[in-house]
């Protein structure tokens, strides 16, 4: 790394937190309390507005004619069919996302589910928001998500450190323009910004973009195997130095 940081945009899968969080954690999570969810909202209007948008997933012109005319627990047991046929097949469709999300909502608020990250992270966060370093996430999963996941972590609400978010909304990961994309939506050089990733190809777009970058190597991330070359860390702890030096050095 060369330059001067002051800002730190950061992926949260394989970098802050455990690649297999997500799917390890969060995806079960709906799985098991999809049942008790719709039994518990089922009048609620925001699980009927997500019914609305499940039912034209199913590609049915309404709830009714999707659900038919049998017992509450009959129609509850087509929703939960359906979803988990959708989640086995891996859809990112309208109406799921918006259930998966609100039941992940409810989760994080009531405590049962707890976002992963690991042990160095929240001390090297707090050291580098006291330096002024000014941090940003980015990461697929939606900004929504990002918040509940970030409000609500094993070691407490960590969402005050971030002036900001994005998503796949400004574009894919692996893309370069993704990059510039944010830099101009930051209102900052590119080169006074580090972003840190697990995935070499991130990494190399946003290299192409002039952000410095860093790979981040975490237990269970996948090898990565490259001629990018780049300086990699397994704690963020080791991060803190080069910031403490990087604005004094010639140059
Ligand atoms: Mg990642």
């Amino acid at each position: 790394m060369s330059g001067c940081i002051r800002a730190i945009l950061l992926d949260i899968e394989g970098t802050t937190s455990s690649l297999s969080y997500v799917h390890d954690v969060m995806f079960p999570y709906v799985r098991q309390h999809l049942a008790e969810y719709l039994d518990q909202r089922w009048t609620a209007p925001d699980l009927l507005a997500t019914l609305e948008l499940l039912a034209a997933d199913a590609q049915r012109p309404s709830v009714d004619t999707w659900l038919g005319a049998g017992t509450r627990e009959q129609k509850q047991q087509i929703v939960v069919d359906q979803v988990f046929a959708w989640m086995d097949q891996d859809l990112k469709i309208t109406g799921l996302k918006q259930l998966q999300g609100q039941i992940w909502q409810a989760g994080f608020e009531s405590g049962r589910l707890v976002a992963h990250v690991w042990p160095d992270v929240p001390a090297a966060l707090k050291s580098w928001w006291a330096k002024g370093i000014d941090m940003r996430i980015y990461s697929s999963g939606s900004i929504a998500a990002q918040k509940l996941f970030f409000g609500h972590t094993d070691a407490g609400n960590l969402l005050a450190l971030f002036s900001g978010h994005y998503d796949t909304t400004i574009g894919g990961k692996k893309v370069a323009a993704s990059y510039q994309s944010i830099v101009a939506d930051w209102g900052r050089q590119p080169n006074e910004i580090l972003f840190i990733s697990d995935v070499v190809e991130e990494l190399q777009a946003a290299a192409a973009a002039g952000l410095q970058v860093l790979l981040s190597i975490r237990p269970g991330n996948a090898p990565q195997s490259s001629d990018f070359p780049c300086l990699h860390v397994q704690d963020f702890a080791a991060v803190t130095p080069w910031l403490d030096g990087s604005c004094t050095k010639a140059g």
